[in-house]
């Protein structure tokens, strides 16, 4: 199936229940409705002259019109290459150009960026750019006014030329480790993923997912909407940023029954003040992902915010992007401890990246996985593709593992952020959680800094909770001493109360570690 498809026979199935709500604005899409905008958002695309294969970049913080053109450009074939919102003026002509983007939907600001000033500024600069529409403007009103007059009958010669096999998407991945790379996705790869996402969640038609993480990611447009559409459920969109509170309001007011989150939302959310607040009885099932979550964390997660069927999902966007994920019926410590096991129809498997022999059960080893969901590859980067993808189709992740008897995967650092100390492999992930077992502590980050004696030595950055007392290094190491070994007790400490992050709420390693340098010396 293709996802235009797929839309429409849930519409058919579900045509009067919610497809989606924007609840801070309180617009609302059932399933017959938000079909048929998606249908006049298409043939509106058709008449703009753009067509099969043709990229459409969406610059865009999360708002209905971001998800109904996700749908219209894969009903027609186009290419959507979802454009990160806080990129700067730099990031954005370097996606436009590698892209070769000719029709760009943009909002016309956004938080401090000045979106509609930032593309004029590089228009000329990208050749093939021939349009810009900006969302709630005078242009995106002719489009859907096109759209409406247009004849149906174009939609469906253009479904006719449609395989799943096609590529309808380019995402750039997080940039957590370089620069980002544009992994191609086709029909295929992200629809099936959402929709056994879903079916792992138990998702039906009478569920409401509250998908504050950005669409631009695959968190958002594949776990999240392509998971609801798939099985009928409703995509709530708390708001066009992450807002803890705003959060909440839709999770109480929107009845909903699944929250996602990178851990540091789940944190915000746990932490502010007026968290008892709301009413979060609907809450089952959700999903952490994007990075490892702690221990305590998830123990709240299930206790104070009663989502007892939460999952951790592991992934990548090259994946679509879900790899593994923890089953209903998990232990909760096999929610805090594993990231699941494998999706169905998918492999994989752990090898010494030095020899490529799988490693054996227990041993850590980089997690490569085959099947569906793997990417078409990085667009218009064949030697980057050839580096991540071998030639049995194996995707090499980059990221260390370790599987139990059972076939259930710990995730234990990236092969780039492991610490070598003095030749002691160091995974910052361990030294985290332990950490966070620290009364003051409410969230940390390890990293390693260069050291002229051991090569690397551990650095620790945490943020306190409000009124903890003054911490050193020294009353961090007194209070390890007699739980960590010696060497993985970090040497330096600096108390932050914000971690460096991409838009996806993740923490930039690369970046830390040059800041600790700088702040150390
Ligand atoms: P880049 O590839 O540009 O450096 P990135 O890898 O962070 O950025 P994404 O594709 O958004 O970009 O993120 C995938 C990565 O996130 C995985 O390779 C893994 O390192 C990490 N990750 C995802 N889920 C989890 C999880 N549940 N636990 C631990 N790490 C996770
Ligand atoms: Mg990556």
């Amino acid at each position: 199936q293709t996802i235009g498809q797929n839309l429409d026979h849930t519409a058919a199935l579900h045509p009067g229940r919610d497809a989606l709500v924007e609840a801070g604005t309180g617009r609302r899409w059932t399933y017959r409705e938000f079909r048929a905008d998606t249908d006049v958002l298409a043939l509106g695309l058709l008449d703009a002259g753009v067509g099969k294969g043709d990229r459409v970049g969406i610059l865009a913080p999360n708002t209905a019109e971001w998800t109904l053109l996700q749908y219209a450009t894969a009903k027609i074939g186009a290419i959507l290459v979802t454009i990160n919102p806080s990129y700067r003026t730099h990031e954005l002509r370097y996606v436009l150009r590698a892209a070769g983007i000719s029709l760009l939907v943009a909002a016309r600001e956004f938080k401090t960026s000045d979106y509609a000033g930032m593309i004029d500024s590089i228009r000329g600069d990208c050749p093939d750019l021939r349009r810009v529409v900006l969302l709630g403007s005078a242009g995106w009103r002719a489009v859907l006014a096109a759209g409406r007059a247009a004849d149906p009958a174009r939609l469906f010669a253009a479904q006719a030329g449609l395989s799943p096999d096609d590529p309808i998407n380019i995402q750039y991945t997080s940039g957590t480790t370089g620069a980002p790379k544009g992994a191609t996705l086709s029909h295929h790869n992200i629809l099936n993923n959402g929709f056994s996402v879903g079916r792992i969640c138990g998702y039906t038609h009478l569920d409401r997912v509250c998908i504050p993480v950005p669409f631009y990611h695959c968190f958002g447009m594949v776990m999240g909407n392509l998971a609801c559409t798939s099985h009928g459920a409703t995509m709530v969109i708390p708001g066009p940023g992450f807002d803890p509170v705003a959060t909440l309001a839709a999770v109480a007011g929107e009845r909903c029954t699944s929250l996602y989150g990178v851990p540091t939302m789940f944190i915000a959310e746990l932490n502010h003040p007026g968290v008892g607040t709301f009413d979060l009885s609907a809450l089952r099932t959700g999903i952490m992902a994007g990075a490892p979550c702690p221990v305590e964390v998830m123990k709240q997660v299930v206790s104070r915010m009663g989502m007892h069927e939460v999952t951790i999902c592991y992934g990548m966007t090259e994946t679509a992007p879900v790899a593994t994920q923890t089953r209903v019926g998990d232990s909760l410590d096999q929610r805090v401890s594993t990231v699941g096991k494998v999706h169905p129809h998918l492999e994989i498997k752990l090898i010494d990246p030095g020899t490529g022999l799988t490693v054996p059960r227990g041993a850590p080893g980089e997690l490569c996985t085959r099947g569906y969901s793997v990417m078409l590859g990085y667009w218009n980067q064949p030697d980057k593709t050839g580096e991540a993808i071998d030639a049995a189709r194996w995707m090499h992740t980059g990221d260390l593992a370790v599987m139990d008897a059972r076939g259930y995967v710990t995730i234990t650092g990236r092969i780039k952020d492991m610490v070598i100390r003095g030749g002691e492999n160091l995974y910052p992930r361990e030294i985290e959680e332990f950490l966070h077992t620290h009364p003051d502590i409410v969230d940390a980050q390890v990293v390693g800094v260069p050291d002229d004696r051991y090569g690397e030595e551990l650095c620790a950055w945490v943020k306190l909770r409000d009124g903890a007392e003054q911490m050193t290094a020294e009353s961090l190491r007194a209070f390890a001493t007699d739980k960590l070994a010696h060497y993985k007790i970090p040497r330096y400490l600096l108390v932050v109360d914000e971690f460096p992050m991409t838009v996806t709420g993740k923490v930039r390693k690369v970046e830390m570690r040059e800041q600790s340098v700088r702040m150390l010396a």
